[in-house]
C-alpha cells in the first residue's frame, strides 16, 4: 500500500501461468491496472516455455515502465514427454516455496495478489498464510467455470461415470451441460493431468477472496448468474466478469500486414488453432485444400509443433509443394506467430476460423468478427457452444475433437462458404462488438466491476 496526497493507492501482484492463453489476459489486466493508478508487480516465471512468451514479456516490460518486474526462478525442470504446458505448470507449482521470500522483499506492502485458477492450490496457502487477499484470474468462460467449480463433487459421486454418452451433466439438479462438451480427460476413469488439476485447483479456488473472469454480463449471463446465486455451489467467492480484456497499445502493429490492406472489406477468412495446438499433417493438407476450394481470400496461420522453439520444419514440407503454389493464388500463408488483434481488427477481415480458445473468442466479440467454430480440445467445445448459442459464430459439431476424424476438405470449403456468406451472423456480431465494447466502457458492467474491486483494494 503507498499514499499519493493522502489518498491510499492499491499495490497488487499478479502471477501467471504458462502459455500465452494465460499470459495475455494477465499482461492485459496489468495495463488496466496502470490505467487506473493501480501499482502493480509482474512477476514473472523464469524461463518461459515459449519464445513468444519471452518476446512479449520485453515488449510489454519496455511499454510500461511504470510495472516492476520480478523474475520467479523456477527449479530446475526435469526432462519428460509430458505436454510442456502442463508440465510447466508443475513446475511452477513445485517451486511455490521459493515465492515468500520474493514477496515479503516487495515494497510498499502488497494489498493484493492475484494468480491463474491453474495455480490455486501452490498459490493460496502461501498467501493465506501472510493474510494477503488473493483473487483469481479465471482464463476461460463462465461456462468454464460452471464446470470447474462442481467438478470436485461430480468427480467424488458416479454422477459422471453413470451418465450416457448424450446425457446432461447436472449438479444439485441445476443443468450444467451436455457430457458431449465435457473436455474428454475429465471424463476419463484413469488420473491424468487435467482431472487432478480440476480437483486440487477448484478446492483452492473457492478459499480465494474472488475470481476475475475474461468475459461481459451479456456474452454469458446465464453462467455468471447460476454462479453467483449460489447455484453451483453454496457459497462461491465473488465473481466479476471484467472483460473483454482489451488489447493494450504496444500489442499492435508489430507485423504488418499489407496484403490485407489491399482485401475487399470483410472478406478475408483468418484461420488459426490459437498459441498451442498443432493439427495432424493430414489434417493440416485437408484444410488447406478446402481453404482454396472455398474461393474465400484467407490468412493462415499454420502450427506444426506444440511450442516454437521445436518447430524446425519448412511451411513447403508441412503443407506440401503443389498446396504451397494453389494458396498463393488466394490467401496469405504464415508459419509465424502473427500479432492476432492485428488481423482481427483490420477491416479486410470478415470471418476466424477458431479452436475457440478463450481469449480467441473474445478477442473475436471484440472485433465483431464471425467465428466458424473448430474446437480441437480442453475447454474448446464448452467455449464453442457459448459462441453458438449468443450468434457469435456457427459449429459443425461432427467435426469432433481433434484427431477424431479426418475432415475433408470439400466439407471444410462448404462450411467457409456458409460461414462468409451468412449476412445474418454477420450483422448479429456487429452487435456483439457494440455490447462488448459498452461493457468494458465508462459505467459498462466489467468497467463498474473493475472499479469497485479497485476502491475495495485501495481501502486495505
Ligand atoms: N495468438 C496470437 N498469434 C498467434 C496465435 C495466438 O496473437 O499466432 C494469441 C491470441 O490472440 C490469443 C492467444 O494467443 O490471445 C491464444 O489464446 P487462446 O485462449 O485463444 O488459445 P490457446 O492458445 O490458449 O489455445
Ligand atoms: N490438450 C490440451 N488441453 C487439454 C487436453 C489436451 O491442450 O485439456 C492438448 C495437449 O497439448 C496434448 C494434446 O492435446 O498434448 C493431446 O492430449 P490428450 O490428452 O487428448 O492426448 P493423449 O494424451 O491421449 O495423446
Ligand atoms: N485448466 C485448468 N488447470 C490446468 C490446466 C488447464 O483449470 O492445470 C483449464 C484451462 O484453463 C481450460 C481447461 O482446463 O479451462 C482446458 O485446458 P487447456 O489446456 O485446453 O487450456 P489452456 O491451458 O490452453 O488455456
Amino acid at each position: 500500500m503507498s499514499s499519493s496526497g493522502g489518498r491510499k493507492l492499491a499495490h497488487v501482484a499478479l502471477l501467471p501461468s504458462a502459455g500465452m492463453g494465460h499470459l495475455t489476459p494477465f499482461l492485459r489486466l496489468a495495463a488496466l491496472f496502470v490505467a487506473r493508478n493501480v501499482q502493480v508487480t509482474f512477476i514473472t516465471p523464469h524461463p518461459t516455455v515459449s519464445l513468444t512468451e519471452s518476446q512479449a514479456l520485453s515488449t510489454f516490460f519496455a511499454s510500461f515502465p511504470q510495472i516492476k518486474q520480478k523474475q520467479f526462478h523456477l527449479l530446475q525442470a526435469e526432462k519428460n514427454s509430458f505436454d510442456p504446458f502442463f508440465s510447466h505448470i508443475e513446475l511452477i507449482k513445485s517451486s511455490g516455496h521459493l515465492l515468500p521470500p520474493l514477496l515479503s522483499a516487495l515494497t510498499p506492502s502488497l494489498s493484493v495478489f492475484i494468480t491463474d485458477m491453474t495455480l490455486a492450490s501452490a498459490v493460496i496457502p502461501i498467501t493465506q498464510a501472510i493474510s494477503l487477499p488473493t483473487y483469481v484470474l479465471f482464463t476461460s468462460s463462465a461456462k468454464m467455470m460452471t464446470l470447474f467449480l462442481s467438478y470436485p463433487a461430480l468427480a467424488g459421486s458416479r454422477a459422471l461415470d453413470d451418465l450416457e454418452e448424450t446425457g446432461v451433466i447436472k449438479i444439485r439438479n441445476l443443468e450444467l451441460m451436455p457430457k458431449s462438451l465435457v473436455p474428454p480427460p475429465l471424463l476419463q476413469k484413469s488420473d491424468n493431468f487435467l482431472k487432478k488439476s480440476f480437483v486440487e485447483e477448484s478446492g483452492k479456488v473457492i478459499e480465494s477472496s474472488g475470481i476475475l473472469v475474461n468475459t461481459f454480463v451479456s456474452f454469458e449471463f446465464e453462467s455468471l448468474g447460476k454462479i453467483n446465486d449460489g447455484e453451483v455451489l453454496e457459497r462461491p467467492p465473488s465473481v466479476v466478469a471484467i472483460g473483454p480484456l482489451p488489447p493494450y497499445d504496444s500489442e499492435k502493429s508489430r507485423l504488418q500486414l499489407a496484403w490485407l490492406d489491399d482485401q475487399p472489406a470483410g472478406s478475408v477468412l483468418y484461420v488459426s488453432f490459437g498459441s498451442r495446438t498443432a493439427l495432424a499433417r493430414d489434417q493440416i493438407r485437408e484444410l488447406g485444400v478446402g481453404l482454396i476450394t472455398s474461393g474465400s481470400r484467407f490468412v493462415w496461420v499454420v502450427k506444426n509443433s506444440i511450442v516454437d522453439k521445436e518447430d524446425g520444419q519448412e511451411l513447403e514440407e508441412v503443407i506440401g509443394h503443389e498446396l504451397m503454389e494453389r494458396v498463393k493464388e488466394k490467401g496469405l500463408i504464415v508459419k509465424s506467430w502473427v500479432q492476432q488483434e492485428d488481423i482481427l481488427s483490420h477491416p479486410a477481415v470478415g470471418g476466424f476460423l477458431s479452436h475457440c480458445g478463450w481469449n480467441s473468442v473474445m478477442e473475436a466479440a471484440w472485433n465483431g468478427v464471425r467465428i466458424l467454430a473448430w474446437p480441437q480440445n480442453g475447454d474448446q467445445k464448452v467455449n464453442a457452444d457459448v459462441v453458438e448459442r449468443i450468434g457469435l459464430g456457427t459449429w459443425v459439431r461432427s467435426w469432433g475433437w481433434s484427431g477424431e476424424k479426418l475432415v475433408s476438405g470439400a466439407e471444410i470449403a462448404e462450411r467457409i462458404r456458409e460461414c462468409m456468406g451468412n449476412e445474418s451472423l454477420r450483422i448479429q456480431t456487429l452487435g456483439i462488438k457494440e455490447d462488448a465494447r459498452k461493457a468494458v466502457g465508462f459505467g459498462g458492467s466489467s468497467d463498474k466491476g473493475l472499479t469497485e474491486l479497485i476502491s475495495m483494494w485501495n481501502q486495505f
